[in-house]
């Protein structure tokens, strides 16, 4: 299980850029979901008439479901320069693989919870961390990506872009690389190293 808290209004304003479309999942928030604050949010941005479309629908980590809901909504995504997603890092993640072109925000910092785990079938995981990369990695997860779970980037081991632990899968760091080059924001790499907050582990006994 999961819970997910929405990130610092301030935060998210920093990442935007231009004009967004707001997705927001709600899959898990029987668990938790900030569902009051990020509607609030929403509506402050839609206020400001920076909002191109909002949808809210719910299992977004779904590929096939995500492009079914998302299939009629092409105009007004392809109207925004962001795609501003509230929802886990799965979510998050699957959106970012199917609108490769665009750049998508993640809204929430997903936090894991003891308990039953969903067997859906998914292509992309999250290892619910509490601390979403997702904004400096270009939507690629650098935790579950990397078999070292690197943070800061890629450990120097890969070779022809496959992985030194193991060599059937593609280095996440040169993904999460190509990635930010083909949208433009590799100077995220030259931010000053995101120091993990392990206290961020013992969130969920707040
Ligand atoms: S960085 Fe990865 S593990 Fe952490 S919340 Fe984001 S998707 Fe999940
Ligand atoms: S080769 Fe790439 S994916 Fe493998 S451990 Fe090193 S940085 Fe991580």
């Amino acid at each position: 299980m999961l819970i997910t808290e929405m990130k610092v209004g301030e935060t998210l304003r920093s990442l935007i850029q231009g004009k967004v479309f707001t997705i927001i999942c709600h899959g898990c928030r029987e668990v938790r979901f900030p569902e009051q604050e990020v509607n609030a949010f929403v509506r402050e941005l839609a206020a400001e008439g920076i909002v191109t479309g909002t949808i809210t629908t719910d299992y977004i980590c779904n590929p096939d479901f995500l492009q079914m809901r998302l299939k009629g909504r092409m105009a007004e995504i392809e109207d925004a320069d962001t795609i501003l997603v509230f929802s886990c890092g799965v979510g998050v993640q699957t959106v970012s693989s199917y609108l490769e072109d665009k750049r998508v925000i993640a809204g929430c910092d997903t936090y894991a919870l003891p308990g039953y785990q969903g067997v859906t079938p998914l292509e992309h995981d999250c290892d619910q961390c509490g601390q979403c990369y997702l904004n400096l990695t270009g939507g690629i997860c650098p935790l579950t990506a990397c078999s070292k779970s690197l943070i800061n980037g890629q450990c120097g081991g890969a070779k022809n872009g496959k992985c030194e632990v193991d060599s059937n899968m593609d280095c996440g760091w040169e993904r999460i690389y190509r990635r930010l080059e083909k949208i433009g924001r590799l100077d995220v790499l030259k931010c000053p190293v995101q120091l993990r907050n392990y206290a961020t582990d013992d969130e969920v006994s707040r």
